[in-house]
């Protein structure tokens, strides 16, 4: 008998992404130029020519995931040395060689600058070099729109980097400082979405409220927001992500209560409900600050969803601290709450302050924050029920595939029957129960 091995006509890719939305946009990038020089992706690391990984780097476990990963592909490049193994994104511009030394058999490393120029440096390790590129360059947005995992929806990257120096935070040190890309180039790239079937664009920043003002052009969130509203007709709903309580304006709010398309979710990180605290972090605002922030957009937008991210065990947050958190958690009636443990990176200012807080402690203090905001969603969602919302469908429900799920213009997730596929069409649905995550209806 002979023995018949598969071969494949074209080189195939594994890729998997970690961390946020702007991760998830710049790996299907990754993927749309590979596609172009002929790539075939497969879901499992065994089946590839290439696996790469595209990285995250705000906490530990992250990076801590993605050393796990490349231990388990020891053995598979030890049979197969002709495969190439590749990190990609921030974790990569934050640990550079020192990928290399902990994992000999990786062969290429590509910072956040670097990533459109994948099918180059892939030629570059097949001529036998290990690579490593992570100088900072302009990037092109070269995009292959088509490479993306939903049809109705599509993330823009409006702008990169963040020049705020929180002193948790490494994402200025992975992303670089702030760069705005034109409302001109951002209108265009919603347009061609549109065309390809794009109901949903949402546009991601660090602080995607000081959008454009490293311009200098008078380029503002606001402009962005009413353009893509005026000129790109058929898209159904406008978000965008995240922002930063220093640069709540009366413009943005106008720009979003005016304009029905804009979605009416904000996320607001405010990190923690202590003063000394958010100084500690150089957040930049006081909790009166941010409770001013909030009053901003909620005089002119009411009933906005107002979500945020908290950090507990910061160095030196004490219980008190912490139940000032609490306090304020529960005094701005938030729609949802990103709880995040304190993760020491290294090279950020709060490192050499090391990491006081047992590890217990944090995730009491976790725990407590997010059973507080599962109360408040919960009895926000039960005054909802037996209201009417309009609801954007993205697909069937995960949890139950006899029915759709989709969101409110408040980000607001809904889930009903219906007899056939609504993808990407806005319905109207009248509410009949909920969790605190989730509302339950049927169409009207
Ligand atoms: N640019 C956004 C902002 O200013 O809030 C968010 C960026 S960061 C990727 C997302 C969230 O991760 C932050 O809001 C913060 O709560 C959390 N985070 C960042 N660094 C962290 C660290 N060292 N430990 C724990 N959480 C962290
Ligand atoms: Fe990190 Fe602060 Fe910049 Fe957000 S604003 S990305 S938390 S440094």
């Amino acid at each position: 008998m002979t023995e018949v091995t598969q071969v494949r006509a074209r080189p195939t890719v594994f890729l998997e992404d970690m961390g946020c939305q702007m991760n998830r946009l710049d790996s299907e990038l990754v993927l749309g130029k590979l596609k172009r020089e002929g790539f075939e992706r497969v879901d499992q690391p065994a089946d590839a020519d290439v696996v790469l990984y595209y990285t995250c780097s705000v906490r530990e476990h992250a990076e801590d995931k993605v050393y796990g990963r490349l231990g388990t592909l020891r053995r598979l490049k030890e049979e197969r040395p002709e495969m190439v193994i590749g990190v990609m994104g921030c974790m990569a511009q934050n640990h550079k060689d020192l990928i290399f030394k902990r994992a000999p058999h990786v062969d290429l490393v590509v910072g956040t600058s670097r990533f459109e120029d994948v099918a180059e440096l892939l030629d570059e390790v097949k001529h036998g070099e290990r690579v490593m590129a992570l100088d900072r360059k302009d990037l092109a947005f070269d995009r292959d729109i088509s490479v993306r995992p939903r049809r109705d929806q599509a993330f823009i990257t409006a702008m990169r980097g963040c020049n705020k120096f929180c002193t948790f935070c490494i994402v200025p040190f992975t992303q670089g400082r702030e760069r705005s890309r034109s409302v001109t180039e951002l209108v265009k790239e919603a347009k061609q979405l549109r065309d390809d079937g794009v109901v949903e664009i949402t546009l991601l920043g660090q602080r995607i409220d000081t959008y454009g003002l490293d311009r200098q052009d008078g380029t503002t969130l606001a402009v962005l927001l009413e353009r893509l509203h005026e000129d790109v007709s058929g898209l159904e709903r406008i978000s965008y992500l995240t922002s930063h309580p220093n640069h709540m304006s009366d413009e943005l709010a106008r720009a979003v209560a005016d304009h029905p398309r804009v979605s009416r979710y904000l996320h607001l990180p405010v990190q923690s409900g202590s003063d000394r605290v958010l100084q500690e972090m150089n957040r930049g605002y006081t909790v009166d600050d941010y409770r001013r922030a909030v009053d901003v957009m909620r005089n002119r937008i009411p009933d906005l969803s107002l979500a945020t991210d908290w950090i507990v065990g910061f160095p030196g947050e004490t219980e008190a601290e912490f139940d000032q958190s609490v306090d304020l958690l529960r005094e701005l009636d938030f729609h949802g709450s990103f709880v995040f443990k304190y993760s020491p990176r290294a090279g950020t200012r709060a490192f050499d302050r090391g990491d006081p807080v047992p590890r217990d402690e944090k995730a009491r203090r976790n725990q407590v924050l997010l059973e507080e905001q599962k109360q408040i969603s919960l009895r926000k969602n039960r005054a909802r029920v037996g209201s009417e919302v309009d609801v954007l469908v993205e697909g069937i429900s995960k949890r139950n595939s006899a029915k759709w799920t989709g969101r409110t213009d408040r980000n607001l997730i809904v889930c009903f029957p219906a007899g056939k596929d609504l993808t990407g069409r806005l319905v109207r649905v009248r509410l009949t129960d909920c969790t605190a995550l989730t509302l339950f209806g049927e169409l009207v």
